[in-house]
């Protein structure tokens, strides 16, 4: 995935027709901003997905201009998103954002947490959203075996929850960036979400 957050709609084109296909943002309002710069053919050929954590009253808009959720962190806000896509007659691909560190600004579910349970039990009802997964974000300034303990701690779960869940298909782990992608692969990441590597420093910030 092609994390083109900060950069303008021109970039995603750009990078697409060097072949990625697959963009990762992370704020609802800078992306719409962006979908509403680009003709509808030039749109229809990008898959974008939000990384970014959601707002339950902005999920409304992020299943308007999303393929995919890739941060779900609670039942409410998937519940919000299956009646919003179903509005649309959109099926939208989503991933669990695992928290897997107690690093206090982080957003996320436990493993084991009552509301990860709770959502997994519920998801197949959920029938606009198509839960291909897991998600996660490694600590900041981690060192590299603290790195790649909390990747294998990813796909580890993974391989509980889908034997726990054989009804949902969890194949996919989303993790790994620009400086522990490596490690991430070397774990079974599925889809490294890469943005400094491919597009340069951003030059503002964004969470
Ligand atoms: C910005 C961001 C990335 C990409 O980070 P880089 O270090 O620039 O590769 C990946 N995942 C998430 C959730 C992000 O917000």
């Amino acid at each position: 995935m092609a994390v083109s957050k900060t950069h303008p709609a021109q970039a995603l084109l750009a990078a697409s027709q060097l072949g990625l296909t697959l963009f990762g943002e992370n704020r609802v309002q800078e992306f719409a901003q962006k979908s509403a710069a680009l003709a509808a053919a030039e749109r229809r050929s990008l898959r974008v997905h939000l990384i970014g954590h959601l707002q339950s009253n902005k999920a409304a808009r992020a299943a308007e201009i999303f393929d995919g959720i890739d941060s779900l962190d609670s039942l409410a806000l998937a519940q919000r998103l299956q009646s919003a896509a179903t509005s649309l007659g959109k099926s939208l691909s989503v991933l669990l954002e695992i928290k897997l560190s107690d690093e206090p600004t982080k957003t996320g579910l436990a493993p084991g947490s009552h509301a990860l349970d709770e959502l997994l039990e519920r998801a197949p009802d959920l029938t606009a959203l198509r839960f291909g997964g897991l998600m996660t974000i490694a600590p900041l300034d981690a060192d590299p075996e603290a790195t790649r303990a909390c990747f294998r701690s990813l796909r580890l779960l993974r391989d509980q929850l889908c034997r726990a869940h054989p009804r949902l298909a969890l194949a996919e782990l989303s993790m790994g960036m620009s400086g522990d992608f490596d490690l991430a692969i070397a774990e079974g990441s599925t889809r490294i979400r890469v943005g400094t590597a491919l597009f340069g420093q951003r030059s503002t910030p964004a969470a």
